[in-house]
């Protein structure tokens, strides 16, 4: 089986990172906004919009600036990565990591991101940096699965590849996993959940019965 992950947002902690960043650029800030005098609610209001558009900017300026900050992060599933790599070796699968990361001071994305994956468990990782959609990547690499936390790239491997999706939503986002399964999109609540599916898919190729079992259960179309 060919299988891409997504990074940020499946395997790699991204939204703390930002977050501790956020904290320490706007940290007494974002204590005042989060209890505001009644009359300064409404002026507030208006110019939220366009302070969370700037302050996103500084973070980001932030990141860009942080000397390899792709390694840094933490991973967000304990032992996901080590053992997406045992499942490789045991089941023969070709494994690719793609990402839309911007390119920070220090390595380059793709190095960055091949160290944060060897020192997590993945030994020889495959990193696959882009910079257009998923779709025509999924359908480059003929994939039969991508893993991603994020809905529209899931639509995008579903329209322009034959590959099956796996979208990793939280236990209680109803409503994220009701439209998912509406396309055929498949939902795990983590990584490990995930890979318990892709043994599973992988237990059934070969075995078309099983397949359409296991092809129901999921949701994929
Ligand atoms: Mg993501």
């Amino acid at each position: 089986m060919r299988i891409a992950f997504d990074m940020d947002g499946t395997l790699a902690d991204l939204s703390s990172a930002y977050a501790e960043i956020e904290e320490r650029l706007f940290g007494a800030a974002d204590e005042e906004a989060k209890h505001p005098a009644p009359e300064a609610r409404e002026a507030e209001q208006h110019s939220r919009r366009r302070t969370s558009a700037r302050s996103r900017d500084q973070v980001w300026r932030a990141i860009e600036s942080t000397p390899d900050f792709w390694t840094t992060l933490k991973p967000l599933e304990d032992g996901a990565v080590k053992r997406l790599y045992e499942l490789t070796s045991e089941h023969l699968w070709e494994v690719f990591f793609i990402t839309q990361r911007p390119s920070t001071a220090g390595g380059t994305v793709q190095r960055q991101t091949h160290t944060w994956l060897v020192e997590h468990g993945f030994a020889t990782p495959s990193v696959i940096p882009l910079s257009g959609g998923r779709g025509k990547a999924a359908s480059a690499l003929f994939l039969d699965y991508l893993v991603d936390d994020t809905p529209q790239n899931c639509v995008d491997a579903l329209s322009e590849s034959s590959a099956r999706t796996i979208l990793l939503v939280d236990r209680d986002d109803h409503t994220a996993q009701a439209s998912a399964l509406r396309i055929g999109i498949g939902v795990a609540h983590s990584v490990h959940e995930a890979l318990d599916l892709l043994v599973e898919a992988n237990a059934a190729r070969g075995n078309p019965s099983l397949f359409e079992k296991l092809r129901r259960l999921v949701g994929w179309k």
